[in-house]
C-alpha cells in the first residue's frame, strides 16, 4: 500500500484479545439464520434470534475509529457506519433496510456521510439505499459488475421483498481502488463468487467482508452470478493472505478474525 493508503486504525491489544475471545465463543455455535439466508450451509435456527427486540447494536470505539454495527431487516443484514473521532466524514456500508434507524444513528454520532459503499447488489444490502442516499447525498459506490442489479432488482422478487428503486451509482468500483474519507482510507478487494461484483473493503486491521466470508461460514454461490470456484479462489487469494489478527466484519452475523477462520472455518479446508 502506498503511504496515502495507510489507515489510521489503531487497535488496542486488550480490546483485540477480548474481541478474539468473543469471536471464538460465538464461533462455537456458528452463525445461523432462516433457510432463506444468503450464507451457505448455515445451521437451522429460529428467526426469533434476530427479532427486532433482540437486535444487537454495537458501538466500538477503538482509538480513532468508530465502527457502528446495525443488524437490520428480515435477513438480519449488518449495516456498518464507519468514521473517525478525528474527523466527522464517514461511510455507510450496506444500508440494507430500515433507513430511519441508520440515519438516526448517523445523526447521534454526529457524522457526515461521504460514501455509501455496497459490498454487493443483493436486496438485503441495498434495501434502504434510496432513502439513505437522498438524506445524506453521499456518493454511492458499487463494483461495476453488480451495478446493474441495483436497477433490475432480480433478488427482490426471488425473496419476496420490495424496496424503492435507488438512483444509479455515482462511482463504479474495481479491485485495487482506494476510498479516502476524512482520515480513513480503504482498499477495495474484488471478491467474486457470491455475486460477480462482490467486494470486500479493507482498512488497516479490519475487513468488511460482505457475504463473501462469515464467522465459520462462506457466502452462498448458487444464486445468479454466483460461482463456488470463484468464491473459494477469492477467499484464498484475497482474504486468507491477510494477517491473522485482521478483524472481519461480515454482512451477516458476528465478527471474527482471519486467523479464527483460517483455523476453524470448515469450508476453507481443502
Ligand atoms: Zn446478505
Ligand atoms: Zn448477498
Amino acid at each position: 500500500m502506498t503511504q496515502k493508503a495507510t489507515t489510521v486504525y489503531q487497535s488496542d491489544p486488550a480490546m483485540s484479545r477480548n474481541k478474539l475471545r468473543r469471536s471464538l465463543i460465538l464461533g462455537e455455535n456458528g452463525y445461523s439464520c432462516g433457510k432463506s439466508c444468503l450464507m451457505v450451509k448455515c445451521k437451522p435456527a429460529s428467526r426469533k434470534a434476530f427479532s427486532r427486540a433482540q437486535r444487537i447494536k454495537q458501538v466500538e470505539q477503538e482509538g480513532k475509529v468508530i465502527i457502528e454495527k446495525l443488524e437490520l431487516g428480515p435477513f438480519a443484514s449488518n449495516c456498518y457506519i464507519v468514521g473517525a473521532e478525528s474527523n466527522p466524514e464517514a461511510i455507510i456500508i450496506d444500508p440494507g433496510a430500515e433507513a430511519n434507524e441508520i440515519l438516526k444513528k448517523v445523526e447521534d454520532l454526529g457524522l457526515e456521510i461521504k460514501f455509501i459503499m455496497l459490498t454487493h447488489g443483493h436486496v438485503d444490502h441495498v434495501g434502504a439505499l434510496k432513502e439513505v442516499k437522498e438524506a445524506t447525498d453521499a456518493e454511492v459506490a458499487i463494483h461495476a459488475d453488480d451495478a446493474e442489479s441495483l436497477q433490475k432488482k432480480p433478488f427482490s422478487t426471488m425473496f419476496g421483498l420490495s424496496y424503492p428503486s435507488p438512483p444509479p451509482p455515482d462511482r463504479l468500483l474495481k479491485g485495487g481502488d482506494s476510498i479516502d474519507v476524512g482520515d480513513l482510507h480503504f482498499l477495495v478487494l474484488h471478491t467474486p463468487g457470491h455475486t460477480s461484483g462482490g467486494i470486500c473493503l479493507m482498512g488497516e486491521g479490519v475487513l468488511f467482508s460482505g457475504d463473501t466470508l462469515f464467522n465459520f461460514g462462506i457466502g452462498r454461490f448458487d444464486l445468479p452470478g454466483g460461482s463456488g470456484r470463484q468464491l473459494m479462489n477469492s477467499i484464498h487469494t484475497k482474504l486468507m493472505i491477510l494477517p491473522d489478527n485482521t478483524v472481519v466484519y461480515p454482512g451477516h452475523g458476528p465478527e471474527t478474525t482471519i486467523g479464527t477462520e483460517r483455523q476453524g472455518n470448515p469450508f476453507l479446508r481443502s
